[in-house]
């Protein structure tokens, strides 16, 4: 396992593209959106971890609801995993939630799961595992 990226939610992209171009100093590889989700997503590298920017697309994106609540910041941790399946049967062992227990198709060619961020000291998780 390593921190496959970091998701940090931004009320509008291009701007936020803008500024992390900036401040890493190149540009994002990568513009993404997941339509089941409702966001925009934008990758940036980061040695062997990631940026990964969350634009909501429309009002019922749990990233507009998130940034109507909190604003913008950091959303969620990934951790990159060999066997997603087999990490939610360890946590559920262990007893944390999953906000679905269903891995699904995520950005940048992964499939993920996400757990409750009441299960881990108020931090989303996000497992994500490289498509076969
Ligand atoms: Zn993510």
């Amino acid at each position: 396992m390593k921190i496959e990226h970091l998701g940090i939610a931004v009320n509008t992209l291009s701007a936020s593209d803008d500024l992390f171009s900036r401040l890493l100093g190149k540009k994002n590889y990568k513009q993404e959106s997941v339509e089941r989700e409702g966001v925009t997503t934008s990758f940036y590298e980061l040695g062997e971890s990631k940026i990964e920017l969350l634009e909501a697309r429309n009002p019922e994106s749990p990233i507009a609801k998130y940034l109507d609540k909190k604003g913008e910041g950091i959303h969620h941790i990934a951790f990159g995993v060999e066997d997603i399946d087999s990490e939610i049967k360890r946590l559920k062992k262990e007893g944390f939630q999953f906000i679905s227990e269903e891995p699904k198709e995520g950005a940048d060619n992964k499939i993920v799961v996400f757990l409750h961020p009441k299960s881990t000291n108020g931090v989303l998780i996000e497992l994500c595992q490289e498509k076969p």
